[in-house]
């Protein structure tokens, strides 16, 4: 580049020197120099309109032929136009593998912009939410989906990264959508046909409802049978064994069947149609229910705290209700040691009513948590079943929370106690007189 402006000065300054020495020669420098100037001007202008053709009907192909710096301009621009196009041509080439992919793909991607407006989506999510080109581009996608769960969980509102709903365009199909937010006032929504899931699960939930129904009528029957054989008193004490041993098992498959029972009820009920609500004497409950933990204590002579506010109420289902309290109190007796203290709480505050078991006991590692409200899951087999464990109690609970729309904390340390925690929603609370802290808070 250099080198060509140099040699393009020279050039100038050579025929500058040139048209100097003719005009002195011919006395007519003036002329002379003006004869150059307007060659000069009409060489620059002849380039010029050369280059502006070029560019603006034959820049596909290489550029006219020019000399010095006209030349390299035009082959720079040449050179930039090149690559430019084969940018573009592999960004095309992406964004078409793109559009194949996202179209190969089972599920429905949408892609919204702005306030949630659909920018884009692939041919499933066409099939399943009924979507049209070119009309509904640019429609608000909680427009054509007036769900409020939906809602919730697009605006972010809901704490759920999903949202399972019934298709608002074909009965009998549910959808699970997920939004996940990308890029800048961009999200990609992704909507699955979740049908099939959902009424495997039903058979499932159906399944071990029914057969536990089944087995109910055989194992009454049977325990009735063995508890008139022990009355019976025969003095043969290895029947006698016989019988306690069978006695204590068939008391546990009844457990385990009533358990699985109320699960499967849990499982079933949504708790949008729940019709069993009313308003729960909670502090009542939490009476008796330290008393029988005390009795179930026995021994081990555990000190039990109850910490209750007499004039909180709950809307809920009493018999869930029980089973959460219940499940709660029960854990923390059988898994605190001799002598050991559990505390039961209930109380309220601005988030709503609060529901806490804390015991001295054998503690949780971290790594169960998580699990710890799994079917059957245990940390240590062996204690729980020592105990009378069925492993469903926690799984009872997490339904029975949830169909309060509550949630579950569980905290713990191995060898120093756990905390379980339920959150009611403050709209469940009923006061049977005027709270204080709500009072000043509101
Ligand atoms: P289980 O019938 O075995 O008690 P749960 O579902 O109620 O079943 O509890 C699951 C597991 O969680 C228990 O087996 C036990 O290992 C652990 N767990 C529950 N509550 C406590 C607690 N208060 N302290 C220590 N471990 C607990």
């Amino acid at each position: 580049m250099q080198t060509t402006w140099l040699t393009e000065f020279y050039r100038f300054l050579g025929f500058g020197a040139l048209v100097v020495v003719i005009g002195l020669l011919t006395k007519q420098l003036l002329i002379v120099l003006l004869i150059f100037t307007f060659a000069y001007l009409g060489w620059f202008f002849y380039n010029l309109r050369s280059m502006e053709t070029w560019l603006r009907v034959d820049k596909k192909y290489a550029p006219p032929e020019a000399p010095g710096v006209w030349g390299d301009m035009l082959s720079n621009i040449y050179a930039l136009r090149q690559r430019s196009r084969k940018r573009s041509k592999r960004l095309v080439k992406l964004l078409k593998r793109f559009r194949q992919t996202a179209g190969a793909m089972p599920d429905g991607i949408i892609i919204l912009k702005g306030q949630g407006d659909i920018d884009w989506w692939n041919c499933k999510a066409e099939a399943l939410l009924n979507l049209r080109y070119p009309q509904d581009v640019g429609v608000r996608l909680v427009n054509l989906i007036r769900n409020p769960d939906f809602i919730a969980c697009l605006t972010g509102t809901s704490k759920e990264p999903n949202v399972t709903i019934n298709s608002p365009f074909k009965d009998g199909v549910k959808l699970n959508i997920r939004p996940i937010p990308y890029g800048k006032n961009q999200t990609l929504v992704m909507v699955r046909d979740v049908t099939l899931i959902y009424e495997v699960e039903e058979m499932r939930r159906d399944f071990v409802g029914n057969i536990s129904h089944e087995l109910r009528t055989p194992l009454t029957v049977l325990s009735g049978y063995i508890e008139n054989l022990q009355e019976d008193n025969m003095e043969n004490p290895d029947l006698e064994r016989a019988l306690e041993l069978m006695g204590q098992q068939t008391h546990r498959m009844r457990q385990l069947t009533e358990d699985l029972m109320l699960l499967s009820n849990l499982e079933n009920n949504s708790n949008t149609t729940n019709s069993k609500r009313q308003v729960v004497d909670v502090n009542h409950m939490l009476v008796s229910l330290k008393e029988e933990a005390q009795i179930l204590s026995g021994k081990r002579n555990h000190a039990i705290l109850l910490e209750s506010d007499p004039g909180l109420n709950l809307r809920g289902d009493p018999k869930e209700l029980d089973s959460i309290f219940y499940n709660l109190v029960v854990n923390a007796v059988n898994y605190t040691p001799e002598g050991g203290a559990i505390r039961i709480r209930w109380y309220a505050d601005t988030s709503g009513a609060h529901f806490e078991v804390n015991d001295t006991g054998i503690g949780i590692p971290g790594h169960h948590l998580a699990r710890l409200t799994e079917r059957f899951y245990r940390v240590d087999v062996g204690r729980s079943r020592a105990s009378g464990g069925s492993g469903l109690g926690l799984a009872i609970v997490k339904h029975a929370v949830q169909q309060h729309r509550g949630t579950l904390r569980i905290d713990s340390e191995v060898g120093r106690g756990s905390t379980f925690i339920v959150d009611f929603p403050k709209d469940l609370l009923v006061w049977h007189r005027q709270p204080l802290e709500i009072e000043q808070a509101g």
